[in-house]
């Protein structure tokens, strides 16, 4: 990896998101070697994510540079590559690039979507996790309305222009809310020889309720907020299986789409050497104890959405959420200086700031630890929380423009397919009339 070698002792990050970042800046000039490993050269703002998928945002605005984070920081490398396994024997890292041995190494790879083993639905559904997959997600949107309109078949037109979204929690919500939005602002007006009306969006739930993570008056609040939009809510329904065409749920009901957004689980991005059956919990998340250290090893840590911390107070572990990413990787960068200094390390407790989502314009629900509150309020603390949590003031700033903008002209300038997208499909809707 051409990494020269030091005196310092080495510490090895995997991963560029929320933890590995927060620990990153942590690290600075604390004379330790760090490198840091990810599969791209930016950071994420993964919350932003359905914004660029629905063209209210561009994709630059959610990523921030890797090496614009370091630049200034001493014995600091980063290096772009996907680290494949993990040879805790040897104490190195292997990867596409080559080998790198370590004193300390640290695992926050964040989590991938879970299809639960179905292997169609991974197929022919699209996931919400990265840019990519959000620009192809925005890519599909627009190629089906560009096709419904040379189609005259309509059970065809109407597949086309029917959106499913699999899971309600806020992933789900926010992309519903958002498309919604995008129908009535820019779709029925960019389409006008279609008829919007048959343009439905349907979110399936399998619990009794969305947000079942939030309080039941935040998750009420966002249903009302949604079918207000015109979303349609299936709760209680477990989608069986989708073949690029037809959903099948657990009850008869089905429906004919060309688009799926499979939102409906999540979990570790394992990476090999570290995924015995002991370490790994039933979602693959590195069971850690309360200092972040992987079970066995003292010099081996897991933060984030990979780390498996149970505690009493959080049997399943923290909420995969940025919030415990963030605080994890800030103390842990203080704990690796104590523990290499032979004091004793600050064990791990998790400061709840509650939890939010938007549903559009005006709508969020938010719920503090204990008090919930929904509406424009909440909407204005929403933005204010997204914008104070984005990395650099260009991205800030950008978003800023861009959601003010977008409020007075309801408008989305991001409406544009500039990467075509090729669905997996086993059904080909051929246009008739071009
Ligand atoms: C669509 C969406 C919306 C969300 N909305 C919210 C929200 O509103 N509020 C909230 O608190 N949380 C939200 N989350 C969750 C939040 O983004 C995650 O909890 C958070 O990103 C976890 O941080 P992390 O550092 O553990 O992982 P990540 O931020 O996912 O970072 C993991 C990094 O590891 C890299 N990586 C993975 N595997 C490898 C490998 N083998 N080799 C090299 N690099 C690798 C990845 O490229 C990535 O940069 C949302 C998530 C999604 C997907």
């Amino acid at each position: 990896m051409n990494i020269p070698n030091t005196t310092n002792k080495r510490i090895v990050i995997i991963g560029g998101g929320f933890a590995g970042i927060a620990l990153a800046k942590k690290l600075r000039n604390k004379n330790l070697q760090v490198v840091l490993l990810d599969k791209h050269n930016y950071h994420t703002f993964q919350p932003l994510l359905y914004q660029v998928a629905t063209g209210g945002l561009e994709a630059g605005s959610i990523a921030y540079p890797i090496r614009k984070v370091i630049q200034e920081y001493k014995d600091f490398y980063f290096r772009l590559t996907t680290v494949a396994e993990i040879d805790t024997v040897n104490q190195k890292v292997i990867s596409e690039i080559g080998e790198l041995k370590y004193d300390y190494l640290v695992i926050a790879t964040g989590s991938k979507t879970n299809y639960f083993g179905n292997k169609d639905i991974e197929r022919y559904s699209m996931a919400m996790k990265t840019i990519p997959q959000s620009l192809n997600i925005r890519s599909l949107i627009l190629e089906n309305f560009e096709q419904a309109v040379l189609i005259k078949d309509i059970s065809e037109k109407n597949c086309l222009i029917n959106f499913v979204l699999v899971g309600g929690g806020p992933t789900g919500v926010e992309l519903a809310g958002a498309l919604a939005e995008m129908k009535r602002e820019i779709l029925q007006k960019d389409y006008p020889d279609l008829d919007i009306n048959k343009m439905q969006i349907n979110l399936v739930q399998s619990g009794d309720r969305i947000l079942n993570t939030m309080s039941e008056k935040s998750s009420k609040t966002a249903e009302d907020f949604l079918e207000n939009l015109g979303v349609k809510i299936w709760k209680n329904v477990h989608v069986l299986n989708y073949d690029g065409r037809t959903i099948t749920t657990n009850s008869d009901l089905t429906f004919e789409t060309a688009t799926v957004i499979w939102t409906a689980g999540v979990k570790g991005a394992l990476v090999s050497g570290l995924d015995g059956q002991s370490l790994v919990d039933n979602v693959k998340r590195i069971r850690v104890n309360q200092f972040n250290q992987v079970k066995g090893y003292e010099n081996i840590f897991a933060l984030g959405d990979i780390a498996m911390m149970e505690l009493d107070e959080f049997p399943q572990g923290h909420p995969m959420m940025a919030q415990p990413a963030l605080q994890q990787g800030r103390l842990l960068g203080e704990n690796i200086v104590k523990l290499i200094n032979n004091q004793p390390m600050i064990p791990f407790e998790y400061k709840d700031k509650g939890a939010m989502a938007t549903i559009g314009r005006n709508k969020a629900v938010v719920d503090l630890p204990n008090y919930h509150f929904s509406g424009i309020f909440a909407w204005f603390v929403w933005m204010f929380v997204h914008l104070f949590s984005l990395i650099g003031f260009k991205n800030k700033a950008v978003v800023f423009l861009n959601w003010v903008y977008n409020y007075i002209v309801f408008d989305r300038e991001g409406r544009l397919i500039i990467r075509p997208y090729k669905k997996k499909s086993f059904v080909s809707f051929t246009s008739d009339e071009v």
